[in-house]
């Protein structure tokens, strides 16, 4: 028997819900109805890295030394992509395959290198690519594809260009991949454990907000996959969860800009990309030429990524990770939507770096939106949010409020920017079970108790270093009745293999960076 967790990226209820209950989505509305759901509340920020492998450690990011897409190297004043390896913690899976439980897990975003222990299979996710190994152990792709030749591990759009149609539809072939790959680690490699995550739910959600019947027709797709997967004989129980949710953006605030008027940023003019956009060479432009051509990965290959870096974009913004920041003139630099870093070396001591961050702190708590409204719901000390040594943490994390996006981008206005983005993360994502001593009723879960109650409801430990709890209000039977097993810390070093480049020139076709 197998336990299947399907990983909906950014899924929310406020558009599941009511297409389960008008009929369009009966898979979901069975599991709605014989089992537990809920919200599931996300991290801070609700960011896909890290928060997949909060999912998959229990853990905080202050356990896991990673925060958001990059990190900030303090000592270097360098700014970098992070990988699977920077993360400092084993996952529930690698616990099962201590047992002797073979797990298997498709596509999660943060697996890329992929690494694994015996007994755990992987199949990674973005930012993975097809160019190199993207399984683990590096056999497992050969015999994947040997089952499922069309298996990609990304679109072969280029989303900018892509019609809305395209988007849907290759995201419903995505799906089906996804779904055929877990089930197949199922049956040919005798996974009791079977995680995948479906991601082209979060892209789709970004650029189609405002075409609810296109995302609803991707959603009908993921609806007949899991009809499928619930009337699978070997299916002990599913398991539903996404990494955070989704709303509407109500207003962009571009940080960093706001932290360069205020004179607390400076950065180098580049004079390549102002030659660049002289000649009318954009990065959309490129892009352009390239999807009409069908050349995505030739072209990545002909134009090294330290060229494509500078190539500017139409809107004139620039990602904070490609700006040549003058640290000399740099106090505070922000990192993806939430974490913001003081730079040490521009104060006298660490008195003055605190006084400062205090003072930043205060300012944004008291920023309004041009419509009157705060921009963030509150400002954090890490301290009271992360849990661990928060190793590579920052000094300050912005909890947006909701509906206000805030992209590390440069360039353009504080506030009344707009991006090919029409929606964006929200803290409260979903939480649903289904399936043998899966008590139903309604049940509130946070990020960190999924692997927890995964790992009792398999009969494994519990790691003590996991921040997470079982919910046994979610079970019934023997498992609800159980008592919990402590097990090992799974904390790590990270190791860091280093495939920073190669993860951010994904995230620039992803979109993730502008
Ligand atoms: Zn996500």
């Amino acid at each position: 028997m197998t336990v299947y967790v399907v990983g909906l990226d950014g899924a929310d209820w406020s558009l599941l819900r009511p297409w389960a209950e008008e009929g369009h989505l009966p898979a979901f509305a069975r599991i709605l109805d014989e089992g537990a759901s809920g919200d599931l509340e996300s991290t801070l920020p609700p960011v896909t890295f890290p928060a997949w492998k909060c999912y998959s450690t229990g853990k905080t990011p202050g356990k896991l030394g990673v925060y958001e897409w990059f990190a900030y190297d303090r000592d270097a004043n360098e700014i970098s992509a992070n990988d699977a390896s920077d993360f400092r913690s084993r996952e529930y899976w690698d616990v099962l395959a201590d047992r002797g439980v073979r797990a298997g897990v498709v596509n999660m975003p943060t697996t890329h290198p992929p690494e694994s222990d015996d007994g755990v299979f992987v199949v990674a996710g973005s930012p993975a690519t097809e160019r190199e190994a993207f399984t683990s152990p590096r056999s497992l792709k050969s015999d994947l594809l040997d089952a499922i030749p069309d298996y990609r591990v990304k679109p072969d759009l280029v989303l900018d260009e892509a019609t809305p149609d395209e988007l849907v539809s290759e995201a419903r072939d995505l799906f089906e991949q996804r779904f055929e790959a877990a089930t197949w680690l199922a049956d040919e490699k005798d996974c009791e454990l079977v995680h995948t995550t479906l991601f082209a739910t979060d892209t789709l959600q970004h650029r189609l907000w405002d075409r609810p019947e296109k995302l609803r027709a991707a959603y009908e797709r993921v609806d007949e996959l899991l009809a499928d997967l619930l009337d699978r004989e070997d299916a002990e129980a599913v398991f539903l969860m996404s990494d955070h949710g989704f709303t509407e953006i109500d207003e962009i605030f571009l940080v960093n800009q706001w932290l360069l008027e205020r004179g607390d940023l400076a950065v180098e003019e580049s004079e390549t990309r102002d030659l660049l956009a002289s000649v009318g060479l954009t990065e959309e432009r490129l892009k352009r030429l390239v999807g009409k051509l069908g050349l995505v990965n030739l072209a990545q290959s002909l134009i090294p990524e330290s060229a494509q870096r500078f190539f500017p974009s139409e809107s004139g913004r620039v990602a904070i990770q490609d700006a040549d920041i003058d640290w000399s003139r740099t106090k505070a630099v922000s990192l993806g939507r939430g974490p913001l870093y003081v730079n040490r070396r521009a104060f006298p001591d660490e008195e003055a770096a605190q006084s400062y961050a205090d003072e930043l702190a205060a300012d944004l708590e008291a920023l309004d939106t041009p419509a009157g409204d705060p921009v963030a719901a509150a400002v954090h000390d890490p301290a009271d949010v992360y849990t661990g040594e928060r190793a590579r943490g920052p000094d300050l994390l912005v909890e947006y409020a909701t509906g206000v996006d805030a992209p590390e981008a440069i360039g353009g206005g504080v506030f009344g920017e707009t991006t090919e983005w029409l929606a964006t993360h929200r803290r409260t994502g979903v939480f649903a079970a289904w399936g043998e001593n899966v008590a139903a009723g309604n049940n509130d879960l946070d990020l960190y108790d999924l692997a927890p109650t995964i790992l009792h409801y398999l009969g494994a430990p519990v790691p003590e270093d996991a921040d997470g709890e079982v919910r046994r209000d979610v079970l019934t039977g023997e498992p609800a009745d159980r008592e919990v097993e402590d097990g090992p810390p799974t904390a790590t070093d990270a190791a860091g293999r280093g495939a920073g480049d190669e993860v951010e020139e994904t995230l620039r076709e992803l979109g993730y960076m502008e």
